[in-house]
Order: structure tokens, then sequence, then C-alpha cells
């Protein structure tokens, strides 16, 4: 059975999916190198702040100025972590690999769980063939 969530992190722990075991190595290495870019940029800190954000403004909803400011600030804060944090942990990764290592590494990766590529995974595959040739390619 192949697993639904690959490799995530928790805090400073890197928990790895099953049925990656034989992953092979230019694969393991990427999956490695962009959780540690999740930890070193306190990716998992954030949403958690985030999301504590807005249950404080659920909370505070019999003083709605500050409570639409706390919840708007944590849905924001939230927002802008799951916008980036995939692009950060990957350009993490490309200063541990290399933006080749990386590449390979997600392809990699996608062929072995053999799951269909994402439209945002296009789009991080696209950034890191632009970083190695420098345009778009087709
Ligand atoms: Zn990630």
């Amino acid at each position: 059975m192949m697993p639904r969530q690959a490799t995530f992190t928790v805090g400073r722990f890197i928990a790895i999916g099953q049925g990656l075991e034989g992953l092979p190595a230019p694969g393991a290495r990427y999956l490695v190198a962009h959780e540690l870019g999740h930890i070193a940029w306190r990716h998992g800190a954030k949403t958690a702040t985030g999301l504590f954000l807005i249950g404080l403004g659920m909370m505070l909803e019999p003083i709605p100025e500050v409570a639409l400011g706390v919840g708007a600030f944590g849905l924001t804060m939230l927002m802008v972590v799951r916008h980036y944090a995939e692009f950060q942990a990957d350009a993490f990764a490309a200063r541990l690999l290399g933006w080749p290592g990386v590449l390979e590494g997600m392809q990699d990766v996608d062929c072995y769980l053999q799951r269909p590529v994402s439209p945002m995974r296009k789009v991080r595959i696209e950034r890191a063939r632009r970083a190695i040739h420098g345009k778009p390619s087709h």
C-alpha cells in the first residue's frame, strides 16, 4: 500500500512515510534535505501559532474589534506559511544538494510513489528546472 503522507516534520523530528524503505538514494536524500528545510524555517511552529491566533480570535468574540484583528493576523500567518513553506524547504534542500539533486530527488519520489503529480508539485519541478537551466523547459 502506498502512503498518502510521504514525509513530514514534527518539531525537530522527521517522520519518514511507511513504504519508503526502498526509495532510491537521490529521492531519500531530497526528502530528508527538504524536511530539514521545514525545521530550519520553523514552519511547524509558525503553523501552530497561526492556528492558535485564529482560536484566540474566536474566544475573544465578545470584543469584536480585538477578535477580528487577532483572527485575521493568525489567518494571514497561516496562509503565508502554507504558500511559501514548500518553496522555502526546496530552496534549503538545494543548498545541501544543489538544484539538480532537488530535481532528481523530486522525480525519484514521484516515480517511486507512482502518484499523480499535483499542480503545486509541477510548479516546484519547473522552479528547479529554471534554477538549473535559467529558463522554463517544455
Ligand atoms: Zn514539504
